[in-house]
């Protein structure tokens, strides 16, 4: 059984050529082991590289960092869910908080999307997170409760075992503050408890993501409640990313 998923969102980084090299460098140390699996989130124009670059690999996934809910048609700049699996997306992120912040996604959008990708057979990776204001107001349960909510209110029946949330503190990406283990932990125990209420299984993937480097990647993951990590800017350099990847082997 997979027990710690190290999920990479490279951002608006690397392009075809940026992508192969970092895989390539990536796999040259690269060995499966049965603990863990390790998720790349490369932009859409990478996507296939990358999934050409690791397959036929264990332990590896590529992942779509978002996607838009209608199937095909006028939708300038958009890729559907059926268009990232043909690019060999297993996985795909929905509702971070970039999306949300920068772009204004809202939850309704969310919801469409995470029905999309578990119609088109993909795992959706649900991000959900407070912003600082929220915090300081002691609303971060009550933003992330909402916002599971509304993004998950249509999943029914065995759909609950591919959900997979990232509870990402928005005022810790990409800021170099991160939340503590305990602090993320109770959160994660907040959104297991709820979800399981609902009828997610009981060891539902949670993953920690907002600041994740090699230093503390350890302290994160030794905590009972936090499955994995999602990971911005330290998984785009390679030699982060290997030792996020590799916590706890030595
Ligand atoms: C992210 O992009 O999901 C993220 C957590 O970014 P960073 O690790 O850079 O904070």
């Amino acid at each position: 059984m997979t027990d710690l998923i190290f999920a990479g969102n490279w951002k608006m980084h690397h392009g075809p050529t940026a992508a192969r090299a970092l895989i390539d460098a990536f796999l040259s140390s690269y060995e499966p082991y049965d603990d863990r699996e390790v998720w790349f989130f490369p932009p859409a124009v990478s996507l296939t590289e990358v999934t050409r670059a690791i397959r036929g690999q264990t332990g590896l996934r590529s992942g779509a960092q978002n996607v838009y809910w209608e199937e095909k048609g006028a939708f300038t700049g958009e890729s559907s869910v059926s268009m990232v699996r043909d690019a060999g997306a297993h996985v795909a992120l929905v509702g971070h908080s970039e999306r949300r912040h920068v772009f204004g996604e809202t939850d309704t959008q969310t919801a469409k999307k995470v029905a999309a990708v578990l119609e088109g057979g993909l795992r959706p990776v649900l991000c959900v997170g407070e912003l600082l204001e929220e915090r300081e107001a002691g609303h971060t349960e009550a933003v992330v409760l909402r916002q599971l909510a509304a993004a998950l209110a249509g999943v029914t029946g065995n759909s609950w075992g591919r959900i997979v949330v990232a509870y990402e503190p928005v005022w810790a990406i990409g800021t170099g503050k991160h939340a503590t283990p305990a602090d993320a932990a109770a959160v994660h125990h907040t959104i297991r408890d709820w979800c399981a209420q609902q009828g997610a299984p009981s060891r539902m993937p949670i993953l920690y993501g907002g600041s994740v480097k090699p230093a503390n990647v350890e302290e994160l993951v030794a905590e009972e409640e936090i499955d994995g990590v999602l990971v911005g800017g330290a998984s785009i350099d390679v030699e982060s990313w290997r030792a996020i990847t590799k916590v706890g082997l030595d």
